[in-house]
């Protein structure tokens, strides 16, 4: 069998309904493993679920708020009940605020953190007791390139990645006793809505972003199904408390 195989496997995926996280769970259900994906717009959800069904795994979707901690909570139990255990978290789900940091509002700050951030704590809490009786699992965070580079129109969403890179390591110390593996992926510049709103607000974005991506093109959801296989799948068992840029070379240049 194939190491990166994930046949009898679970996955919830957050925000899989569209962008990077259906990509990722596109690549998740092709290895074998069942799916739950979870967002609050029940038409993007309701087209996901139809593309993940068609790749002959179960399927299924939950309607969440990830800002609300008790609803983050049933969705996890909800998904456990659903596929009948849970072996791959994925925390995907997320939202940005552009504005210079002395226009910004707490509420925005609030709004960017409890997206991006607490719900990946709040998500993996729930997560734990599930992957810790199935043997073991993974975690799988969603960071970005702002977590390692600032800009000075995205105060809050550059501070939760950040904060995702050292929730990834302290959440992988903490939880390899229990065969849990923690990582963290940065994408690149992915062509998804939420960047498709970034380009109307920042004039010539289209053009920087080709121009300072060795890749010279943006990647695309389907580019980071393959980093999802490998870090849900035995092939990194060895692997935890990492942050993995998927780019086309983006962050190797200075
Ligand atoms: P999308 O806007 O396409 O996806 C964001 C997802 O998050 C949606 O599925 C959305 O679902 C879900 N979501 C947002 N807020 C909430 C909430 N409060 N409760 C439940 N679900 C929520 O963007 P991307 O695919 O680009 O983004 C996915 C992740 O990748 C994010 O964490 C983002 O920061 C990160 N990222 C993206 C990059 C890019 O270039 N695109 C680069 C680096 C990181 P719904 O609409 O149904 O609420």
């Amino acid at each position: 069998m194939s190491s990166f195989d994930l046949k009898g496997k679970a996955a919830l995926v957050t925000g899989g309904n569209g962008g990077i996280g259906l990509g990722m769970a596109k690549g998740l259900a092709r290895a074998g493993s069942s799916i739950v994906i979870a967002g609050r717009d029940e038409k993007k959800s309701a087209a996901a679920l139809k593309e993940l069904s068609a790749l002959g795994v179960e399927a299924f979707s939950l309607k969440v708020d990830l800002r609300s901690e008790k609803a983050t909570g049933a969705m996890v139990e909800q998904a456990a009940q659903k596929l009948g255990r849970l072996d791959i978290l994925v925390n995907n789900a997320g939202m940005n605020i552009r504005k210079p940091p002395e226009a910004l509002a707490l509420e925005d700050w609030n709004t960017v953190m409890e997206t991006n951030l607490t719900s990946a704590f709040l998500c993996s809490k729930a997560a734990y007791p599930h992957l810790k009786q199935s043997g073991g699992g993974k975690v799988i965070n969603i960071g970005s390139m702002m977590s390692i580079f600032g800009a000075a129109y995205l105060a809050p969403y550059a501070a939760s990645k950040a904060g995702i890179v050292q929730l990834t390591k302290a959440l992988a110390a903490a939880w390899a006793k229990d065969n849990i593996q923690v990582n963290a992926v940065l994408p690149g510049w992915i062509d998804t809505d939420l960047t498709r709103k970034a380009r109307e607000q920042l004039q010539g974005l289209n053009e920087r972003v080709l121009s300072r991506t060795p890749a010279g093109r943006w990647g695309e959801p389907e580019d980071l199904s393959g980093i999802a296989v490998f870090l849900a799948s035995k092939a990194s068992d060895f692997v935890t408390g990492t942050a993995i840029p998927v780019d086309g070379g983006y962050s190797s240049l200075g």
